[in-house]
């Protein structure tokens, strides 16, 4: 199945998972978001929120239940389709041995130096591109990465904005950024998610001002579910 593009909705309809056979790490998880809507997790460490996620991304198999992007199970999709319209960025950004462009478009040929430059602009990382002696040809290994967790946000960021995604996850860093970087983060994730829906994980309510939902998980579970203005 393909995706339409733009804003799509999510769907978790009875979700259970679990990593090993001892311990349950998401239990019935029963959601929806609405196409374009923003919606907020935030909850104790060790609570789910990350696990979410990633089976969001079926980086894992659930057990029982059904996720949906905008109405079709994910596991009839294939891979490559998912990933074209749904984007995540975390803190531990994945760099490869190749240029700066490559790194950023993952070796999409198709992906224009103009392109890049003016979402980079957009999304405020094009002072540090610009600042690289050999600009998009800097060439990154992939392993020592150079880059501060606000840069390899917003370089993760820069990334996912390159597809165009329906549905966007951002697994916020918990350790703390400068108040400038966090800004520039803001601005991008807003910018980024302004023609998307988006999925937001906090650790901080302060950080959630622009969502619409906020889900609060407690133990797996969901402990409360409502637009932001009522909580
Ligand atoms: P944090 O706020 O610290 O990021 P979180 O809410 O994102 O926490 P998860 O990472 O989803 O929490 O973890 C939920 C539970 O699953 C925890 O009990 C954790 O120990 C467990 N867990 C996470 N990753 C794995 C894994 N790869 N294998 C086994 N258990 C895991
Ligand atoms: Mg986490």
């Amino acid at each position: 199945d393909v995706l339409p593009e733009g804003a799509l909705e999510l769907e978790f309809d009875n979700v259970n998972f679990s990593y090993t056979e001892e311990k349950p790490v998401l239990q019935n998880i029963t959601f929806r978001v609405e196409p374009g809507e923003r919606l907020g997790i935030i909850g104790r460490t060790g609570s789910g929120k990350s696990s979410l996620s990633r089976v969001l991304l079926r980086l894992y198999n659930i057990d029982s239940g059904v996720i949906r992007v905008g109405g079709i199970d994910i596991t009839s999709m294939k891979l490559p389709a998912l990933y074209r319209r749904v984007g995540m960025v975390t803190q531990d950004v994945q760099l490869f041995d190749g240029s700066l462009r490559d790194n950023l478009t993952l070796f999409n040929g198709e992906v224009t130096d103009a392109e890049i430059l003016d979402t980079t602009e957009r999304l405020g990382l094009r002072h540090w591109i610009d600042a690289q002696p050999e600009g998009l040809d800097t060439h990154l290994s992939s392993g020592g990465s150079s880059l501060s967790a606000g840069e390899a946000q917003l370089f993760a960021l820069t990334r996912v904005f390159l597809t165009e995604p329906s549905l966007v996850i951002l697994d916020e860093p918990s350790s703390r950024l400068d108040a400038a970087t966090e800004s520039l983060l803001q601005g991008a994730v807003d910018q980024l998610m302004s023609c998307s829906t988006g999925v937001i994980i906090a650790h901080r309510l302060a950080t959630l001002e622009q969502v619409d939902k906020i889900m609060v998980l407690g133990n797996g579970r969901i402990l409360e579910f409502g637009e932001r203005t009522a909580l």
